[in-house]
């Protein structure tokens, strides 16, 4: 087996996992040299195409009410903000759902889309946004972008790599390029291993790939890109005080704040690893 990362050889079959999806088990293979991981689609026949277009169906994931701002996302807007070297005059959001992340930036600016779900596609378009309904690999943009982001996309992919790239030419220069990928370099993940449970993001085959922070940089340092910030959240997904029935709210208070402004968010506690860099030429 060779990286499907960096194309290494020294790549080891570090332990097997159920998928939650089928009733099959797939190696889960690590490289020693980028410490990336990653899922063999080939290793099960399976239906994927029926399984994104149940997830895509499922009335939970789809929301078409109107538009609500969140501080999370008005947080992220003001990152890619400040690290950028240009005013953002446009923005793309590589599977942007239904624009949520995209009604966050002020509609005097360009704002555009791809999305696989034709539906989630038609309620982003029915919100004012201009959406590329397939693969980014076969759209053609007439411009490039100041803000190019890419949230919890990347490791759903069987060809990352050309995915990536195709991602940092759509970048302006002095632009941002601001990609979210869940984390096996973590604490979360380390312990729920030590434990013997499943880390909920190694669902194969839904998720292939566990790209780590060192070939990510790899990836970007020789394309000029520089790399701004790196940040760890929860996701909304953890709440130390869940199990308290009258201080739940605060504890999920307390990790909203800590997502958005730290102490903690720069330590790899958590597994949603956010990095934004800049594209220097
Ligand atoms: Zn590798």
């Amino acid at each position: 087996m060779i990286c499907r990362l960096c194309g290494s050889q020294q790549v080891f079959a570090s332990k097997n996992v159920a998928s939650p999806h089928f009733e099959v088990e797939y190696t889960l293979h690590e490289c020693r040299d980028c410490s990336s991981a990653f899922f063999d689609i080939e290793q099960h026949q399976v239906d994927l195409e029926k399984l994104y277009a149940d997830v895509a169906t499922s009335k939970a994931d789809i929301y078409e009410g109107p538009f609500k701002p969140s501080r999370y996302w008005q947080h992220e807007t003001a990152l890619i903000r400040r690290y950028a070297k240009v005013p953002i005059q446009s923005v793309l959001d590589v599977g942007c759902r239904t624009g949520d992340f995209l009604k966050h930036w002020p509609a005097d600016i360009r704002r555009v889309g791809v999305e696989l779900s034709t539906r989630s596609a038609e309620v982003a378009r029915s919100r004012g946004l201009v959406i590329h309904q397939g693969y980014l690999e076969k759209t053609e943009f007439d411009q490039s972008f100041d803000a190019v982001t890419c949230y919890a996309v990347i490791e759903h992919l069987t060809n990352p790599i050309t995915f990536i790239g195709r991602l940092a030419r759509l970048v302006n220069p002095g632009g941002v390029l601001a990609i979210m990928v869940p984390t096996k370099e973590c604490l979360k993940r380390r312990l729920i291993d030590a434990i013997g449970k499943r880390w909920h993001m190694y669902c194969p085959p839904q998720h292939l790939n566990f790209i780590s922070r060192t070939f990510l940089d790899q990836s970007f340092s020789s394309s000029d890109f520089e790399l701004q910030l790196r940040r760890f959240t929860s996701g909304g997904m953890f709440n130390p005080l869940g199990a308290i029935p009258i201080a739940d709210k605060i504890g999920a208070r307390l990790m909203e704040i800590n997502d958005r402004h730290g102490p903690l968010n720069f330590l790899p506690i958590f597994d949603h690893m956010y990095s934004y860099y800049r594209f220097k030429k």
